[in-house]
């Protein structure tokens, strides 16, 4: 079994309701255990046209699938979200990316664990904190270390809804 960091998001339609089918389909996976979602958090997109707000969470999971069995499982639940992104940095309905996989360190093309981006992203770092403090990173250390190191004010906690794991 391997314990897994995803971060999720979407910017297009029905922000909540893509988040939470993430978490629906996610949790209801025979081969995913014990899923945590952080809160929700409202970010500002990083370049790309005009367009709405993030909401972004990040998930912790146990899971007996291999890292490239995890990615084909989030990219058919994105595909599911019929997820439109025409644009490079434009508005997508769902986003999700694995941060870790374990201690693995992955770098192929299909699959680059953990997450290249992970350490600049506060709209990661900040979720994946409040729901596993004493997370390490393989090759960059402590979460709190990386938290720390980041400007956290376009990340603003959504305190009205929260993401149900049934
Ligand atoms: P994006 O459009 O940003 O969701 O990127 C999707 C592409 O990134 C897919 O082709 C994946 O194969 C690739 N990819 C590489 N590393 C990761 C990762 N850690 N999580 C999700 N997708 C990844």
């Amino acid at each position: 079994m391997t314990k897994a960091a995803l971060s999720i998001g979407s910017n297009l339609g029905n922000r909540f309701d893509y988040l939470q089918a993430a978490v629906t389909a996610l949790a209801e996976h025979p081969s995913i255990f014990g899923l945590v979602s952080s809160s929700i958090y409202e970010t500002k997109p990083i370049g790309g046209p005009e367009q709405d707000d993030f909401f972004n969470a990040v998930l912790v999971l146990e899971t007996n699938l291999t890292a490239l069995e995890l990615l084909d499982l989030v990219q058919n639940i994105e595909l599911a979200a019929q997820r439109k992104r025409e644009i490079k940095w434009g508005p997508r309905t769902l986003d999700i990316d694995i941060l870790t996989f374990g201690t693995d360190q992955i770098s192929t093309e299909k699959l680059n664990v953990p997450h290249p981006q992970l350490s600049s992203r506060a709209f990661v770092l900040v979720p994946w904190f409040e729901i596993d403090p004493t997370a390490e990173v393989s090759g960059l250390g402590k979460l709190v270390g990386l938290v720390d190191a980041v400007s956290k004010t376009d990340v603003r906690l959504n305190s009205q809804m929260k993401l149900v794991v049934y």
